[in-house]
């Protein structure tokens, strides 16, 4: 092309953006790309991490291991091993499939991209995790947002409308359900599931936060499927997701799943964490601990309005969020602001449950900055 034959660079750069605006899908180029804020010397509370690090003596047993691993070779294909840990650590009884991702966000892509057709939607209560409806759009599938009640439960009757209306090939149901926190009522989450004719899969990101585990609900139901992360269990930085289920869904999905999804540092090292599940289960005991008194420092506050969470983190309301989100990225505490990404989240704040000194920090930096939203 003549374009590139030039040394013009305006010229190459004119090209470019009309070879970019008639090749790249217009659903993809209105996208906003998924924002991860800077986050270097604040304390970081938006992203529902574990704030503990491993005791010194693992690390090193960690890094011993980690120095003979064979970078040249490519990862164990299948991850058996990966999957032998989780099964055990989870207490998955041994009837049930796993399929591992990079990630739980690979494996909403997998499930998207098995189904996916045109006229297909992907249907989740709102406001709900944002990669379910970001993912549709990757994959050119409808997205059917239901609203959630004024109490964050499903909306039973809209949400058996919107299903009798679209006929979802997928139904997302986050348990419990982020950003908001809560649990569904099983009563509503079982007619949800039973009227649905597509795949249902419970996403229980947060399980270590809660006593709820809808796992039984596989051997009851022939559509769902629970999908599971090691993310919010203190080893986000591993990307690590499962799900879990009837192996006729799952030898499907398998076709779909890259070789070699699951690195072998990746591998090696959530094997390892895993045998030492125990730290991690304490671990997220402090969080949960640290979760009712945040709730009851947060309950003694005037201005603040939260609601209840099966997860690790809370998320409540004052009279000016991102004003006071700003403040405390200024006193040095990142929390995440959810003013504007659904109407019900209007001037809430999202806050993930720390260690017990930042926690106190945040609620130092949030004490302070609702003062100034007064004055
Ligand atoms: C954080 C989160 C995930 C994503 O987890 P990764 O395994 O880190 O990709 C999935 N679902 C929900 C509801 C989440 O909050």
């Amino acid at each position: 092309m003549s374009d590139l034959i030039s040394q013009d660079p305006s010229a190459i750069a004119q090209a470019r953006a009309e070879a970019v605006e008639k090749w790249l899908r217009p659903e993809i180029r209105a996208l906003q790309a998924y924002h991860v804020p800077p986050a270097e010397g604040l304390i970081k509370l938006d992203a529902m991490e574990n704030p503990h690090a491993w005791p010194p003596a693992l690390r090193q047993e960690w890094a011993q291991l980690l120095s003979e691993v064979d970078v040249n070779r490519y990862p164990s294909a299948g991850a058996e091993k990966v999957k032998a840990a989780l099964a055990e650590a989870m207490a998955i009884p041994a009837e049930h499939g796993i399929l591992l991702g990079n990630g739980s966000d690979e494996i909403i892509q997998l499930l998207a991209m098995a189904v996916a057709a045109p006229g297909r939607s992907i249907l989740a209560p709102e406001p709900a995790f944002v990669m379910y409806k970001m993912i549709a759009t990757y994959v050119g599938m409808d997205y059917v947002g239901v609203p959630l009640d004024s109490d964050f439960d499903l909306d039973l009757d809209a949400t058996l409308a919107a299903i009798k209306q679209h006929q979802p090939a997928l139904i997302f149901l986050a348990l419990p359900n982020n950003p908001t926190g809560n649990l569904f009522s099983p009563a509503k989450l079982e007619a949800v599931i039973e009227a649905a004719e597509g795949l249902v899969v419970l996403d229980e990101a947060y399980t270590a936060f809660t006593e709820a585990d809808h796992l039984d609900y596989l051997a009851r139901y022939s559509n769902v499927l629970v999908m599971r992360t090691v993310s919010k269990i203190g080893l986000a930085g591993l990307r690590l997701g499962l799900l879990v289920g009837a192996t006729a869904w799952l030898n499907e999905f398998e076709k779909l799943r890259l070789p070699y999804n699951i690195n072998v540092l990746t591998q090696l090292s959530a094997s390892f964490a895993l045998k030492h599940y125990d730290v991690l289960l304490a671990q997220t005991a402090d969080i949960r601990a640290q979760r009712q008194a945040l709730a009851k420092a947060l309950a003694a506050m005037p201005g603040v309005e939260q609601w209840p969470s099966e997860a690790n983190f809370i998320l409540m309301r004052c009279a000016d969020a991102r004003q006071v989100h700003q403040a405390m990225c200024d006193a040095g505490v990142l929390v995440k602001c959810l003013d504007g990404a659904h109407p019900s989240l209007a001037n809430c704040l999202r806050l993930t449950v720390g260690s017990a000194a930042e926690n106190e920090a945040m609620l130092a930096a949030l004490s302070a900055a609702l003062d100034l939203d007064k004055a």
